[in-house]
């Protein structure tokens, strides 16, 4: 199959050409068919499908094809993304795809000033990318009107309910016109987003190019049990022995990304982090910065889990399991994207047995685990599988160790990270994270 037997224009199939695209992926042969067609869609893709080119080069066509020129203070299509990073990078695709075409695009997100994009949307724009937040912010201002808008795409949708913009989708709702498609996209499929593709989709066309919940195959995972004190000095230890070039490290807190980030500069290494507190010029040359590999280490929070696209990243770190379980698909997915190979190592210390054991489950899958000599444990993380069962064999009683932990055990200044500092409230979980044996609690 060619993108040209899809029945793409010309003028779409040279800006493929151009970038290298040869043959559709599978959520591409698909949604492009469909989203043509007029079809509303709820398409299950994993991260790393090509699944921007999924819905953005169809829409892009009917934009041209159909419909009256963009009036002043309007938007034709909407696309509908979690995050800033996630919103700049669908933008820079979209253009990228429309780079022959006589459309315009735009991002709005928050964090940035209104002002700049209140005088772009005075022309209006055929595809608007944006946030659900400032959008509504400009909806209010009256710097957008969505009377035109043809069709509206939710993109990472089950993310979106992550970070608690449903209230926000309820809203945005209520502002769109009847008549429109609507496609959404979701790399996971959980009951809430089918509840919300029931209201908001009309007839549509389902596509599940993968099994659900299942990350990428190209990438090759396993856990390495620490305890959560010696996570760090394992890190180093690890990407030493590993000859670690480029790396992306999830934690879980700011506070988190910061002394991992502190410890790493102490050490000489080349690290930077990005999190939610730093201003979004900041995380953005980070990541530039990464992404160019004049960074060789990026610590983030899940913050940075969404719209980072690096080609030929080969390795993610988990130095702290997410408290979300779909998160750990999101976050490997950075990672064995367009068929590449990665891999993938997370850190799991006895406290976070229960999100192990979620992810097992969510992934259908027992992740192999690996022991650091040198590293073992004293807190041993209990055996977990993907039946979301955490075995807590009853613990034989441990001989006394003989030092109060001298030796390799204290490298550098490392704060202990985490505990005392917030989990990134962005990434604050709204709906209820399958955790599973949270211990024998029958009341009766
Ligand atoms: P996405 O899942 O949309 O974030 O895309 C993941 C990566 O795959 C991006 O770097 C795209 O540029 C790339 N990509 C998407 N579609 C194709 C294709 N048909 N052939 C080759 N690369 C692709």
């Amino acid at each position: 199959m060619t993108f040209a037997t899809l029945g793409l224009i010309e003028p779409l199939l040279r800006a493929l050409e151009t970038l290298g695209y040869q043959t559709p992926t599978p959520v591409q042969a698909q949604a492009i068919p469909a989203v043509l067609a007029g079809r509303d869609l709820m398409a299950a893709a994993q991260t790393g499908t090509g699944k921007t080119a999924g819905f953005a080069v169809p829409l892009l066509q009917l934009l041209t094809m159909e419909g009256p020129k963009v009036a002043a203070n309007s938007a034709r299509a909407l696309i509908l993304c979690p995050t800033r990073e996630l919103a700049e990078q669908v933008h820079a695709s979209v253009a990228e795809y429309a780079q022959n075409l006589p459309l315009t695009t735009y991002a709005v997100y928050g964090g940035v000033s209104i002002n700049p994009q209140m005088m772009k949307l005075r022309k209006g724009v055929d595809i608007l990318v944006a946030t659900p937040g400032r959008l509504i912010d400009l909806f209010r201002q009256n710097a957008l009107k969505l009377n035109q808008l043809q069709t509206l795409v939710l993109d990472e949708a089950d993310r979106m309910l992550d970070l608690g913009f449903s209230e926000e989708l309820a809203n945005i709702y209520r502002m769109l016109p009847k008549k429109r498609q609507t496609l959404l996209f979701s790399a996971t499929f959980s009951d809430e987003i089918r509840t919300l593709a029931g209201q908001m989709l009309n007839d549509p066309l389902t596509i599940e190019v993968s099994p659900r919940n299942v990350a990428a195959n190209t990438v090759k995972q396993w856990v390495v049990p620490v305890d959560k004190k010696r996570k760090a000095e394992l890190f180093v230890h690890l990407m030493r022995k590993g000859r670690w070039k480029q790396v992306l490290v999830f934690a879980k807190t700011r506070n988190g990304v910061d002394a991992l980030v502190d410890k790493l500069q102490g050490l000489g290494i080349n690290a930077d982090g990005i999190h939610g507190d730093k201003p979004q010029a900041t995380r953005q040359r980070a990541l530039d910065r990464f992404k160019s590999s004049d960074v060789q280490i990026l610590v983030a929070t899940d913050v940075a889990a969404r719209g980072l696209d690096i080609e030929d990243l080969p390795l993610v770190v988990n130095f702290d399991l997410p408290i979300v379980a779909e998160d750990y698909i999101h976050r490997i997915g950075r990672t064995g994207r367009a068929g590449n190979t990665g891999e993938a190592i997370s850190l799991v210390c006895a406290d976070e047995v229960n999100m192990l054991s979620a992810i097992e489950m969510l992934t259908r899958q027992t992740l192999s685990r690996h022991m650091e000599q040198d590293f073992e444990p004293e807190h041993r993380v209990p055996d977990t599988d993907a039946s979301g069962q955490v075995v807590k064999k009853p613990k034989k009683p441990k001989k006394p160790k003989s030092s109060g932990g001298g030796g390799k055990r204290n490298l550098g200044k490392w704060v202990e990270s985490g505990d005392a500092s917030p989990v990134e409230p962005s990434i604050k979980p709204v709906r209820k994270v399958p955790v599973f044996n949270t211990g024998p609690r029958k009341k009766k």
